[in-house]
């Protein structure tokens, strides 16, 4: 049995996805089931499980996700408001463990809510 994770999988070509972005470290999909009218994930191609795993090495590469957050906030108009989620670890929501960041934008989210 693969034990890849179904981003892994996306990343490789086994699985469909529409790929709205990618380069040598990254790709970003839209999720399958968004939670705001922009919902977008940014994906590492190398599979760490979680953030809380990620290491020194892989500073240059948490950086690049963030840059390409910022140019996928630029893309889809809500570079002016939206939010950043890493779900860390099954108490932390996370259910695909791969390391991945939502993007969600184009909705006004609550200044007072911010771990609803
Ligand atoms: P998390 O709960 O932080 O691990 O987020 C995993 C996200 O992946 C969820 O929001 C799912 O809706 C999303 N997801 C799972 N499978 C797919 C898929 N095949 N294509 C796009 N998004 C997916």
């Amino acid at each position: 049995m693969s034990d890849k994770s179904i981003f892994s999988k996306i990343i490789d070509g086994e699985i469909p996805a529409d790929k709205l972005y990618e380069d040598d470290q990254c790709i970003v999909i839209q999720d399958i089931q968004p939670k705001a009218p922009t919902h977008l994930l940014i994906i590492p191609k190398q599979p760490i499980p979680m953030l809380v795993e990620a290491r020194p090495e892989h500073q240059a590469l948490l950086g690049h996700l963030l840059l390409v957050v910022g140019e996928m906030a630029r893309r889809t108009g809500c570079e002016d408001g939206f939010r950043l989620v890493i779900n860390n670890g099954e108490g932390g929501g996370q259910t695909v463990f791969h390391l991945h960041m939502h993007l969600l934008g184009n909705k006004k989210f609550d200044e007072d809510d911010l771990a609803s």
